[in-house]
């Protein structure tokens, strides 16, 4: 019943469309740590630009990061280009041999795997551990997500239809994703409903239990300068990749200026802490007369100004590359 459930419902994702070695590998890298709804325009965009190994492998480090930027986790895109030349030099075979490749942990070796090869290994994801402490009904407290991960990987292995393991783990997967999601899941159509415990025993809000950890609430200040058409940015290295973003607004910069306004907010959640980010812009009379180059020394170090039409080249991290978007959009600066 979940698989055909699956092949009814299954969402129209461009990967499922003509599906291939080469999409599922490209996919299953983007949505490492991603959203579908953040993949989709980046991963069409990559098929037009890369649309098989053999491109890919032959392109360079920095055209493949260009094409990532955005997407976060850079070291993703290195991993995918690594992982291309040697699937074009000496292809895998199973999901073992997938493990030696750089990037690709136990969870995307099985989905690629079970997806590419029809290989009977379970894929487990926040997704199918849900779906899954909600059909056994566990009372089990998981300290992380990799406790519970630990937990529901031999259910998975256990409940896994081996001769049909791609479609299952797929369909495993998108249950967790459109019906039996974190809050409000839509039990009366789900497939499976008749073996879920939780369901029987109404406790379905209640898994799984995780023990509540730490959080912590950090605010951010940023300095919007957009000047003859330039906007200041300042380097920042995110993992090992220098990725530029809105300058940090220390107290420092914040002296050089006699009236700042915000003009944008944004939050996001980086592990266990979440950042409010402020962006604040200097009235125009307040730098009217100051030089490029006086944003470029101390205690402006490091900042460098990078006309906007041309930011589309510019290795921006993700959040920064989305806000300064919306900023331009709201069109509520103005220049200094
Ligand atoms: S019946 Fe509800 S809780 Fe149980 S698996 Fe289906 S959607 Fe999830």
């Amino acid at each position: 019943m979940l698989l055909q459930w699956f092949r009814q419902n299954a969402r129209d994702l461009p990967w499922r469309r003509e599906p291939s070695l080469y999409k599922t590998v490209v996919s299953e890298f983007m949505l490492q740590q991603t959203q579908v709804k953040t993949v989709l325009p980046y991963f069409e965009r990559w098929m037009t630009i890369f649309p098989n190994f053999e491109v890919l492998a032959s392109a360079s480090v920095e055209a493949v990061v260009r094409q990532w930027s955005g997407l976060g986790y850079y070291a993703r895109a290195r991993h995918l280009h690594q992982t291309a030349q040697h699937f074009v030099q000496n292809p895998p075979r199973s999901y073992r041999e997938l493990l030696h490749y750089p990037g690709i942990g136990s969870y995307t070796a099985a989905a690629i795997a079970s997806i590419a090869w029809n290989e009977p290994i379970a894929v487990v994801d926040g997704n199918v551990v849900r779906v899954l402490a909600r059909v056994f009904n566990d009372s089990e407290i998981f300290t992380s997500k990799a406790a519970a991960i630990v937990w529901a990987t031999p259910h998975a292995q256990r409940l896994l239809d081996k001769e049909h393991s791609g479609i299952f783990n797929e369909a495993m997967m998108e249950l967790g994703a459109v019906v039996c999601t974190p809050t409000a899941p839509d039990c009366k159509h789900c497939p499976i409903q008749t073996l879920c415990k939780a369901f029987r025993e109404h406790t379905v809000e209640l898994c799984p239990h995780f023990h509540s950890t730490p959080h912590f609430k950090k605010t951010v200040d940023r300095l919007w300068l957009l000047t003859n058409k330039k906007l200041l940015l300042e380097p920042s290295l995110i993992g090992n990749k220098q990725l530029w973003e809105l300058p940090e607004l220390t107290e420092e910069r914040r002296e050089r200026f006699s009236n700042l306004n915000e003009i944008f907010r944004a939050k996001r959640t980086v592990t266990n802490t979440t950042y409010t980010e402020v962006v604040y812009q200097p009235h125009s009379s307040t730098n009217g007369n100051r030089s490029e180059a006086f944003f470029e020394q101390s205690p402006f170090e490091g900042c460098r100004f990078f006309p906007i039409t041309e930011l589309h080249a510019v290795a921006l991290s993700g959040p920064h590359r989305r806000w300064i978007g919306e900023i331009l959009k709201d069109g509520n600066t103005d220049e200094g």
